[in-house]
């Protein structure tokens, strides 16, 4: 029912030209636990942004805070990898051309698997595909100053204490280890938008983003985080920014406010601001709360038990078509490998 009710904002098919439909799912991701988004390497900060409180309309908070970010990147990667772990259980992940199977972040992606054909890859041998899943930085809605604390720790030698045995050495150790995290129930406000996926392509990436529930850096004791969804909408250009929605969001909430934010209220908030998007320029649908209900029970089934290896052979062999011209052109001989640019790639412009 809520899949058709998308239908002019959903693409029949998989082609390679784009066609303007956009759908954007509004998303609150809550740590569930103590959560660490650090770049590689450690000692790094959490990262952060300065930006305006409120947003810039009558009677907005002008105050500049420092919000959390969990940036494009630490959304993505492991929501790729849920839906990839799927397909290499159903054995549709593909080879690629040295003959190893696609995995991610190599320089030889197999540009032939469902994950390649919708995240997109860069690939060192003239391809490029371009991702259809649209991600920007996700906000905290409360300052940094809310939802961040340290925990310092003496490191243990390995005898297990904080002194070596060494009659010399009546120190105790003095390497602190501190560690800056991210409070549990610390709320994100994220748009995510879709282009030109077929409702396949949209239960394979909204399953992605609801059954993920690891973040950041990971072990059985930290990242655990909850993702919802809170609005739906289909248009023929971007939304309002994720930044944009948590401002308004901001100013919407009775003040003062202070961690742990009520979840509820918090919600409620953030309906009444993405409720007027239906007004926006260029918006056609937006679903209710029982289409998005029913949408979410959609995605379940066809990832469940039952349904899963044909849902995912489904979508697997929606690009067959795709795959068969590409091959076809690389079996030309010369400018073989600008004619599979051209072909397979460049799906974003
Ligand atoms: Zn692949």
């Amino acid at each position: 029912m809520s899949i058709q009710k998308l239908s002019s904002v959903l693409a029949q098919k998989y082609e390679n030209f784009p066609k303007g439909k956009f759908i954007t799912l509004v998303i609150l991701r809550t740590t569930q636990s103590e959560t660490i988004f650090r770049t590689e390497g450690s000692g790094e900060r959490i990262c952060s942004e300065a930006v305006q409180a409120g947003a810039p309309q009558n009677g907005y908070d002008e105050s500049t805070i420092q919000r959390l970010v969990m940036t494009k990147r630490k959304q993505v990667a492991p929501e790729r990898r849920f839906g990839r772990e799927h397909l290499r259980a159903h054995e549709l992940l593909h080879t690629n051309k040295d003959g190893s199977l696609c995995s991610l972040n190599t320089n030889a992606p197999c540009e032939m698997c469902v994950d390649c054909f919708l995240y997109g890859f860069a690939a060192g041998g003239g391809g490029a595909q371009k991702s259809r899943i649209w991600t920007e930085d996700a906000f905290s809605v409360l300052p940094s100053t809310d939802t961040l604390a340290d925990r310092t720790i003496n490191a243990i030698y390995e005898n297990g204490t904080m002194r070596l045995k060494r009659e010399e050495d009546t120190k105790a150790s003095t390497s602190l280890n501190t560690s800056e995290y991210i409070k549990p129930g610390v709320h994100f406000l994220d748009v995510v938008t879709l282009k030109d996926v077929t409702s396949d392509e949209m239960r394979y990436i909204i399953g992605n983003i609801l059954f993920t529930s690891r973040y950041g850096a990971v072990s059985s004791r930290v990242g655990r985080m909850e993702n919802q969804i809170l609005g739906v909408f289909g248009s023929i250009c971007e939304l309002p920014s994720s930044l944009e929605l948590v401002q308004a969001t901001y100013d919407a909430l009775p003040k003062p406010l202070e961690h742990p934010l009520n979840t509820k209220r918090l919600i409620q908030a953030s309906k009444e601001v993405i409720s007027t998007w239906k007004n926006k320029r260029g918006v056609s649908v937006q679903l209710s709360e029982d289409e998005i209900t029913a949408l979410i029970a959609d995605v379940e089934q066809h990832w469940s038990e039952e349904e899963r290896d044909n849902f995912l052979k489904r979508l697997n062999q929606s690009y067959e078509p795709w795959r068969q011209v590409a091959t076809e052109s690389k079996k030309g001989k010369g400018k073989a490998k600008k004619e599979d640019a051209s072909v397979v790639g460049n799906v974003g412009n």
